[in-house]
């Protein structure tokens, strides 16, 4: 039972009345079949897409990375299986939508290491620039939802000074229980992680939240954490986005910031719970960040469940492992609130996939004229005006929806969830972010080949 009354939290944010996590939160981790053939996307997380250092024919062991990250916020990829390069081509990026290079490896007869991996490491014997340079080797990316490479978390800027890292335990998305089974079966690990993390940044005092949804959890992670008490663990209110960077900061130390600002300006640092398995995982073992725990759950499936998943494993995999419903007609990537919908189940997983969603009896709707009603203002946790964003998003009038922060806009959905007249605020916003996006590239290319006329004019 979830407690009520009294528990850190933040203003605005929703609730939504049934979480559905009791579909899988009691399925046990459970490792999925490895991919015969595994389709290696070299945009795998926010930041440069990487560059295929193999070639077609190429044999590759597991865990041997197989591309390089191309800028600073970037990462390397691994081979998740051992086996042959059978090609590289382009296929769809389940987030984006773009044709993407991929690396298609067929699998191999073998599971093992590439050489010098897999090795156990004197954590203690490690310099905070050793701990940094592992987690990059390693290609850890934070596996919350965005992405981000865990390496540049773990280099703050000179001048900006870190007091506190938090870890996110709360995973406040409907249905989503990767996190969750991660506390209850490698809490030891995922503390141990984090103990890695604060030895980087030099920082004494460290939080896990979780969510008062999730009791039990709390009490595995507080039974291993001993007499350490500069690690507390807080039990927050069960509220969406609970475990969004601003919320989490705010509801566990008070500190506020602008949504255009980094947690390093409340001298923070989060991370998920999954990232900081993976982080104990790149350091303590030397394995790169080849696999992830997916929940694929939903009514659309009979057997919802928490599968660790090789990364590049196709979605009709875990699909038939859960065992999907005949009459499912929705297939999202991570959660109802904040998740990407699929065009088909021809995909693959990428780092960032913790959660594949399957509904059924999904409808579509005309959506009606804004009423003014205020709903949206209230439930916005950034303090934006839903409102008028998208009444300028739907008439394409980016300068008024640029004058009403457009760009502070998270697209966590708390508005369109509780639109009266069920307009999909999130959607226009986004289709305004990635208008306005494209109609910026065209003019920096036109700016560009302007001035290299005008080279070419001057050489003349
Ligand atoms: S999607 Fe954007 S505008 Fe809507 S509630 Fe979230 S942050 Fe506010
Ligand atoms: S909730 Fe919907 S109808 Fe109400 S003010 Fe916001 S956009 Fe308008």
């Amino acid at each position: 039972m979830a407690v009520t009354g009294g528990l850190k939290s933040f203003g605005g944010g929703i609730h939504p009345p049934i979480d559905w996590k009791s579909l899988s939160k009691d399925k046990e981790i459970t490792p999925a079949p490895l991919p015969e053939t595994a389709y290696v996307l070299t945009a795998q997380n926010i930041g440069a897409p990487s560059k295929p250092i193999v070639a077609k024919g190429d044999e590759v062991k597991k865990g041997q990375k197989i591309a390089e990250a191309s800028a600073f916020i970037s990462a390397h990829i691994h081979a998740p299986v051992s086996g042959v390069v059978k090609e590289i081509t382009f296929r769809p990026h389940p987030v984006t939508g773009a044709r993407t290079p991929t690396i298609v490896i067929k699998r191999g007869n073998d599971d093992e290491w590439a050489p010098g991996l897999n090795e156990e490491t004197d954590v203690d014997a490690l310099t905070p620039d050793d701990i940094r340079n592992m987690v990059k080797e390693a290609g850890v990316v934070g596996l919350g939802g965005a992405a981000f490479p865990s390496h540049v978390k773990l280099t703050p800027p000179p001048g900006k000074t870190v007091d506190t890292v938090i870890l996110n335990g709360a995973e406040c998305e409907p249905y989503l229980t990767r996190d969750y089974r991660q506390m209850m079966e490698r809490p030891g690990e995922v503390i141990k992680g984090l103990r890695i993390i604060m030895k980087c940044l030099g920082v004494s005092d460290a939080y896990v939240g979780i969510e008062a949804n999730k009791m039990d959890a709390y009490e595995k992670m507080k039974s291993f954490l001993g007499d350490d008490s500069n690690i507390k663990v807080e039990l927050l209110e069960v509220k969406y986005p609970q475990g969004a960077e601003h919320q989490l900061i705010k509801s566990i130390t008070g500190r506020e910031f602008k949504p255009s600002q980094l947690p390093l300006e409340a001298g923070c640092v989060v991370h998920n719970i999954s990232t900081a398995y993976a982080i104990y995982e790149a350091v303590k073992w030397k394995r790169p960040l080849i696999e992830q725990i997916v929940s694929v759950t939903g009514d659309g499936v009979e057997n919802p469940g928490n599968f660790l998943t090789r990364i590049g494993t196709p979605v009709e995999t875990l699909l038939s492992l859960a065992t999907m419903k005949e009459d499912a007609n929705k297939l999202i990537f991570g959660g109802p609130m904040m998740g990407i919908a699929q065009q088909s189940a021809a995909g693959n997983t990428i780092k960032g996939t913790g959660g594949i969603l399957v509904m059924r009896g999904a409808e579509t709707w005309e959506f009606r004229a804004c009423i003014r009603c205020g709903k949206c203002i209230d439930a916005c946790p950034y303090g934006l005006n839903p409102s008028y964003l998208s009444i300028f998003c739907e008439a394409e009038n980016f300068q008024g929806a640029m004058e009403y922060n457009l760009m502070e806009c998270k697209e966590c959905g708390c508005c369109t969830y509780t639109c009266t007249s069920r307009r999909p605020i999130v959607h226009l916003i986004k289709m305004a972010k990635y208008d306005l996006g494209r109609e910026r590239a065209r003019e920096q290319a036109k700016q560009k080949s302007k001035g290299a006329e005008k080279q070419t004019v001057a050489a003349k």
